[in-house]
């Protein structure tokens, strides 16, 4: 892996470069619609390679930092329905995605992966991608890492990490840091995070692609050759008006919830939604003797891995903002964390599941309607990765811990986790996610995916689908890695083909 810890910083997205034209009603030879990391990167490599692009996008642009990382403002401002979104289903998962320029990246973590290469073998053999070898993956990962800058932390664990790892590696488990999207110059322990509006953005901008915020596509029709795309502009703003557009391509990057919602709105790709995966989170937070948090404690980087790819713990945002969401079943717990939030902090387990969701529209109603079913397996695999995170934070010095299941009440011993049903209830439990994917799942047989093994939509010419939707199953690991790898694959696939 390409680390590059003492990479200058790159510069923020100029303000002015964004809605620097008022896009024509014209054709255009290319629109990508979105900008979270895979819309992002495929305008960028398409417009360094020379093509005419548009970039359109439903939410604003808001310069890293402003509002400040994980305040309330940035989940009122930066988040889709202010990060309350939810999947349907017994329990119901609460999903949280971007509402930006950048999208995912502009609010995530950072953290970074490859594709797992027990999944990409998965993915080649059943669902037919080609071009896929291990070798050939890791060339676009290095290439990715590269460009985007891809690194370890340069100083010494926050307390939070730190616990969970000592305590992990003291019983012989996995514990590792996980690189981030993340550029540090020499002595900066703070660094800045690789997010779209500070790398591809700029690129794109700088290779002559247009960017336009506040601008939602709503409807995609095939005209002749030529695709008309009905864009809401100005909703945010309140000068709201509608255009339509034209374009010989389109690449679409709306996120694995938007792209399908507008496919179906367009009676596009038939499977488009069928195959909705995610990773079912549960969230615990931990409360200690001594002070573990503080206003700059940002993102632990350690995740526990023992249990490969299926189940994963690590520490999330802990906020007080954030750890409070969690706190809402317990008595007092709103007071508890006004008062001793820096003895607190949040962790959670994540697993890979048997269960499916699917992503649907209703007339008459704005936003998509999301589903996911839980298998009974699934809620077994959760209340046993809870049960190992909660004994884990134990041995970690947690004196409190407060999971998320309604009646389990609060833990005060490692003998108290035995109070963990074997299977979690399907109500009551409290799930959240912030890796949706695979709802334009790429497949040879379009009876079993939406894309080609290339990412084109089936049945629909000079369509293409960029974002997370792509992956043909819930990853394992976060996704933004596995996707990007994925973009410039098949984006220079479509290069080719295109010079013929
Ligand atoms: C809080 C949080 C933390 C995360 N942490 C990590 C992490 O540490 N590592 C990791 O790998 N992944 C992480 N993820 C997941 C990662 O951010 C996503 O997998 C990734 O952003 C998905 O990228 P995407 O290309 O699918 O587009 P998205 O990021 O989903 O962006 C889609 C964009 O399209 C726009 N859009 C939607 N509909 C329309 C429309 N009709 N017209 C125009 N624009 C539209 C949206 O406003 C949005 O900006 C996290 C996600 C969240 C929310």
């Amino acid at each position: 892996m390409t680390m590059n810890p003492t990479q200058i910083p790159a510069p923020s997205l100029n303000p002015d470069k964004v809605n620097s034209a008022v896009p024509q009603e014209r054709e255009y030879e290319i629109i990508v619609v979105g900008s979270g990391p895979g819309a992002s990167f495929a305008a960028c490599m398409l417009a360094e390679a020379g093509h005419e692009v548009l970039l359109l996008e439903e939410g604003l642009f808001w310069p890293f930092g402003n509002p400040s990382n994980y305040s309330r403002e940035e989940l009122q401002y930066k988040y889709r329905n202010g990060g309350i979104t939810v999947a349907f289903g017994r329990p119901r998962v609460q999903y949280v995605e971007g509402l930006c320029l950048g999208g995912g990246s502009e609010v995530n973590s950072g953290l970074y992966h490859r594709l797992p290469d027990d999944i990409r073998a998965d993915w080649f053999v059943r669902c037919g991608l080609d071009d896929m070898s291990t070798q050939v993956m890791n060339a676009h990962a290095e290439a990715v890492e590269k460009e985007i800058s891809v690194s370890l932390f340069p100083g010494e664990p926050k307390p939070p990490a730190k616990r969970l790892k000592e305590a992990a590696e003291s019983i012989g488990w996995k514990a590792v840091e996980t690189p981030r999207w993340h550029s540090y110059a020499p002595g900066d322990l703070k660094g800045q995070r690789q997010t779209m509006t500070r790398t591809c953005l700029p690129r794109s901008v700088a290779a002559g692609a247009l960017l336009v915020t506040d601008a939602k596509v709503v409807f995609l029709i095939r005209k002749g050759r030529i695709w008309e795309i009905t864009t809401e502009c100005g909703r945010l703003k309140g000068n709201r008006r509608t255009l339509t557009l034209r374009a010989r391509h389109i690449f679409l990057g709306a996120g694995a919830v938007g792209t399908p919602a507008l496919l179906r709105r367009s009676r596009l790709g038939r499977r488009a939604g069928d195959f909705l995966h995610l990773h079912p989170t549960i969230k615990v937070i931990a409360e200690f003797d001594d002070p573990v948090n503080s206003p700059d404690l940002g993102v632990p980087m350690h995740q526990i891995r023992e249990f490969g790819n299926n189940i994963t713990f690590g520490g999330s945002i802990s906020t007080p903002h954030y750890m409070t969401v969690s706190m809402l079943a317990y008595p007092g717990g709103l007071e508890l964390i006004r008062d001793k939030w820096t003895h607190m902090a949040a962790y959670y387990a994540m697993i890979v599941p048997q269960g499916r969701g699917k992503v649907r529209v209703l007339p008459g109603c704005r936003d998509p309607w999301v589903t996911f079913s839980l298998s009974r397996r699934d809620l077994e695999w959760l209340a046993f990765a809870l049960k190992h995170l909660c004994r884990l934070l134990f041995y970690a010095g947690a004196r409190r811990l407060y999971p998320t299941v309604k009646g389990l009440g609060v833990l005060r011993s490692v003998e108290d986790t035995e109070r963990i049903p074997a299977r979690l209830p399907a109500g009551g439990t409290e799930l959240m996610t912030i890796h949706l994917t695979s709802t334009c799942a790429m497949h040879q047989d379009p009876r079993l995916g939406v894309t080609d093994p290339w990412g084109k939509v089936q049945g629909a010419e000079n369509l293409r689908v960029v974002d997370a939707g792509l992956l043909c199953t819930a990853p394992g690991v976060n996704p933004q890695g596995p996707l990007l790898a994925l973009v410039r694959r098949n984006i220079r696939h479509w290069l080719e083909q295109e010079r013929g």
